[in-house]
């Protein structure tokens, strides 16, 4: 198995371009957890369902058929036939994931998909997602709790979006936090996991701090990272 390096973190931690971005420099596969909660979310939309009702989205992920790249430097995220790499993205799908992220069948399907993708990863991957350090690889070399304070991120996500209104675009983190917090703690670091805060790093700094973890763990020898 090769090297696995889990990041964790909350909306607008940066953690989904930073992760892609270290995964290219260390020359390791990528995989984005969230994109895969994302495309069931829009499977379940597009058929129809409630994502908020726990039966329709199981009926939903029984023919889920979901298949996302390895490469770093490619984005892409299918489901069947169809390319959903733009559409997972859009407000409805954001608004949709908390609740189909919420059923336990879900959970346990997904996280199976994920350690199979770790397991055969050469030389490495980085993965990323709310319960990564936690549920899905507590075993993983590295682990990592990405954060920056809450008014960071949100201008952050403002910078993102910038045609919506900066206090919505705060609200809407906020809001997403404390829904997504009810099913994983992902505001805490938990025992063993590295705290990254970014709140006063640009982002290549804050890849470059990611490096550092991992290549420490490679070779302890080297400067730790502050
Ligand atoms: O990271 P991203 O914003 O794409 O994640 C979308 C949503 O998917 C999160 O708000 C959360 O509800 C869910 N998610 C999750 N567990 C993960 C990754 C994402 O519950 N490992």
């Amino acid at each position: 198995m090769g090297v696995v390096v889990a990041v964790d973190g909350p909306a607008g931690s940066g953690k989904s371009s930073v992760s892609r971005e270290a995964a290219v420099r260390l020359g390791y596969a990528f995989l984005d957890t969230g994109a895969a909660y994302r495309a069931l979310a829009w499977a379940v939309l597009r058929e129809g369902r409630d994502p908020e009702r726990a039966e329709d989205v199981e009926q939903v992920l029984a023919s889920f058929d979901l298949a996302t790249a390895d490469d770093p430097a490619e984005r892409w995220v299918r489901v069947g036939e169809v390319d959903v790499t733009e559409a997972i993205r859009t407000p409805e799908v954001t608004a949709a994931v908390s609740g189909v992220a919420r059923v336990p069948g879900v959970r346990a399907r997904l996280n199976e998909g994920f350690r199979a993708r770790l397991a055969a990863a050469e030389p490495g991957v980085v993965v990323e997602g709310r319960d990564i350090t936690t549920v899905v690889a507590p075993d993983a070399r590295v682990r990592v709790l990405l954060t920056a304070r809450p008014e960071v991120r949100a201008a952050r996500r403002a910078r993102e979006l910038p045609d919506e209104d900066h206090g919505a675009v705060a609200a809407s983190i906020a809001e997403r936090d404390a829904r997504d917090s009810r099913v994983v703690d992902f505001l805490e670091a938990a025992d063993g996991v590295s705290t990254l805060d970014s709140s006063d790093l640009d982002f290549d700094g804050t890849v470059e701090a990611l490096v550092r973890m991992v290549q420490h763990a490679a070779d302890p020898g080297l400067e730790p990272v502050r």
